[in-house]
């Protein structure tokens, strides 16, 4: 909330307008939030390229407010009533020096002004602004998710009144600002219904006292928008200067790429370029137009615990709602757009959207559609399809752990990153590269790729050139097991029981088994369990190593080492299971260590030595060292005696 000062002001512009109506009242100064300071701060000056967006974003706002007020008017006309045609008209005064911006929309109180001209109402507003990287064109895709578009009009304003009155309210208010800092709110009078918006042009803005620019604008920006624009003199008669049809209801030959774009941009309050935009029109049982959108970037709440799908239902051309349509699966929660139904009710009710069997019928032809259209994406333009998968691909997995209906085809699409190739991969690229002798799918999962990638597990696949999945999306844990098998072939994680990689027939010949090696280890395998105790669940001599000394494993039924440090972090578990720590019987460590423990007096040695290795596979794993103080002690011990 913005914090009122207590000292109410008399501002020239409020008290002056507001003084000749029994309404007449005090205008109020009142600070933006502080984090709008800033951000009104970027928008005004450095956010777009191109000021001419600024009158885009106020009639964006229009397009709203006409549609949430039609909504509203369905259960209570008298919202609406005496001027049901809406409208936005754009005039200029060339004297003023103003451009204002006027519809007949669901207008604002005095505490609807507050909260959406003073605030930025959305969570995670201090995360946001953190992630701003100061480099304009990168934050535009990310401020303009934010709710911001209103601010834009002081890019060519030294100043901008509000003057607005909610539909079913008497009392009109004037909001007023220059942009810095603070603004005023104080009664005011206001013929019917809506907003006007009025820009008091900057001294070097004069060009957008021209008709003939603004309209330009309007037929450039938000010819899509449903509602008439008119562009007017003071004392001319206004002139339409967009189509005023609802662009989803035009035919696709008749819409250029530029109109699909803008109004992505309207529709789903997001700057970027959609990566696919999906228009059609569905006959039949059921009739509804549908135009969704596919963005280029990730959305902000694209992993919010909500899970809400922003599709926006309309009913005959009338804007429902874009909350728990029922329209899209939680899984193509990013997809963007509006569907229009021919057949639902006008006064459908949420409640009536749950289990609607015309809601139903419509998504699964909608999800039919979006997995057709990235089939064919996937098979014509790998490259984009990375990007796409890059950003969407953990939200898709989604539906496979879910067991969606679509779960076959969900598994096809996927993509991951593998120790075969730079790119990414197809489960089907992996089983057709698959080694004679080879059973399993192999995969290791964790957090970061490179660092994945340099897992010590992995040696021994990569030795015999045995291809490993580096999966690093949380829901990785969970999908997996839940396919559990692709092809005939389980799913089997690299850091999870024993690997008998022997039986693979590898690019580097055959190693089987060395018997004699192992016997070889069997005193220095029995020093380390005693020493380890129940630090570990086991110690065996590993052949999935080829440079490094050691490395930790779970056992078969235990859980994954991974898994458990994701539920450990969500405090979903308290206890860590005890490891098997695996021993590389090729590595000259070991081998020395084997040597000394089948001499006697090497005891001591053998004990540090068998808490570094543990301590040394630990933080190859990414954990913390079990007793700092101690391993420091050893450590310094070891070094002293290499040194001696
Ligand atoms: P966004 O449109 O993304 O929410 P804006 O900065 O453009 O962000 O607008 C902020 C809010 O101000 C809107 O969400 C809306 O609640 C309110 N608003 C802006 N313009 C109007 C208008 N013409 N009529 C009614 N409400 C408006
Ligand atoms: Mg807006």
């Amino acid at each position: 909330m913005a914090d009122a000062k207590t000292k109410p002001e008399k501002s020239a512009k409020g008290g002056k307008k507001a003084k000749t109506g029994k309404t007449a009242g005090k205008a109020e100064t009142m600070n933006f939030q502080a984090e709008m300071s800033r951000l009104l701060d970027i928008v005004a000056h450095s956010l777009y390229s191109d000021k001419d967006i600024f009158l885009r974003e106020l009639i964006s706002n229009s397009s709203d407010a006409c549609d949430r007020l039609r909504h509203a008017a369905l259960t209570e006309p008298e919202l609406a009533a005496g001027d049901a045609d809406y409208g936005i008209a754009v005039t200029v005064d060339k004297t003023a020096r103003t451009v204002s911006v006027a519809d007949n929309g669901i207008g604002m109180n005095r505490d609807d002004l507050i909260a959406n001209l003073g605030t930025i109402a959305k969570s995670g507003t201090a995360a946001f602004l953190e992630s701003l990287t100061g480099d304009a064109r990168k934050d535009t895709s990310l401020i303009g998710q934010f709710g911001v578009g209103f601010y834009s009009a002081f890019m060519v304003a030294d100043r901008v009144e509000v003057v607005t009155r909610r539909a079913g309210e008497d009392q009109a208010w004037r909001w007023s600002s220059d942009g810095k800092g603070s603004f005023t709110v104080a009664p005011a009078e206001r013929a019917g219904r809506g907003t006007t918006v009025i820009i008091h042009l900057d001294k070097d803005q004069d060009g957008y006292l021209a008709k003939e620019k603004l309209s330009g604008i309007v037929k450039r920006y938000s010819d899509h928008i449903p509602f008439p624009i008119t562009v007017a003199g003071a004392d001319d008669a206004p002139e339409q200067a967009n189509t005023g049809a609802a662009l989803w209801t035009r035919p696709k030959s008749e819409i250029t790429a530029d109109q699909y774009k803008e109004f992505y941009h309207h529709v789903a309050h997001m700057a970027d370029d959609p990566w696919a935009t999906l228009h059609f029109h569905a006959e039949g049982v059921i009739d509804y137009r549908a135009l969704l959108f596919v963005p280029s970037t990730r959305p902000l709440d694209l992993f919010q615990p909500e899970r809400e799908s922003r599709v926006k239902l309309y009913v005959k051309r009338v804007f429902i709602t874009d909350h728990e349509t029922g329209l899209v699966p939680a899984w193509l929660r990013f997809v963007r757009g509006i569907v229009d139904s021919e057949d639902l009710p006008l006064n459908v009710s949420r409640e009536m959207l749950q289990d609607n069997p015309v809601t139903a019928k419509i998504r699964t032809t909608i999800v039919k559609r979006l997995l057709d259209d990235l089939d064919k994406k996937a098979k014509d333009d790998s490259d984009a399809y990375e990007t796409f998968w890059n950003n969407f691909g953990a939200v898709l997995k989604e539906g496979i752990y879910e067991g969606a209906a679509e779960r076959d085809r969900l598994v096809k699409l996927a993509r991951f990153r593998s120790t075969a190739a730079d790119g990414l991969v197809s489960l089907d690229d992996y089983i057709g590269r698959i080694k004679e002798g080879q059973d399993e799918i192999y995969y290791i999962s964790g957090d970061d790729v490179d660092a994945l990638a340099r897992s010590p597990q992995l040696e021994g696949f990569r030795a015999k050139g045995v291809e490993v999945l580096l999966l690093t999306d949380p829901v990785d844990e969970f999908w997996v097991p839940m396919l559990g098998i692709y092809e005939g072939k389980p799913f089997k994680s690299v850091t999870r029981g024993g690997a008998d990689l022997s039986k693979i027939k590898g690019a580097g010949g055959e190693d089987a088994k060395d018997e004699k090696a192992e016997s070889e280890l069997a005193p220095l395998v029995a020093a380390i369990k005693l020493a380890l105790g129940d630090k570990v669940k086991d110690v065996r001599s590993s052949d999935r190593l080829t440079d490094s000394a050691v490395c930790l494993v779970a056992g078969e039924g235990d859980m994954d080492i991974h898994l458990e440090r994701i539920l450990r972090a969500h405090k979903q578990l308290d206890t860590a299971a005890a490891r098997i720590l695996e021993i590389n019987p090729k590595h000259a460590l070991i081998k020395a260590l084997g040597e000394a423990a089948r001499q006697d007096g090497k005891a001591p040695l053998i004990e540090d030595a068998a808490h570094l290795l543990l301590d040394q596979a630990r933080i190859l794993e990414g954990e913390p060292v079990t007793d700092a103080a101690d391993f420091a002690k050893r450590m310094s011990k070891a070094m002293a005696a290499g040194l001696g």
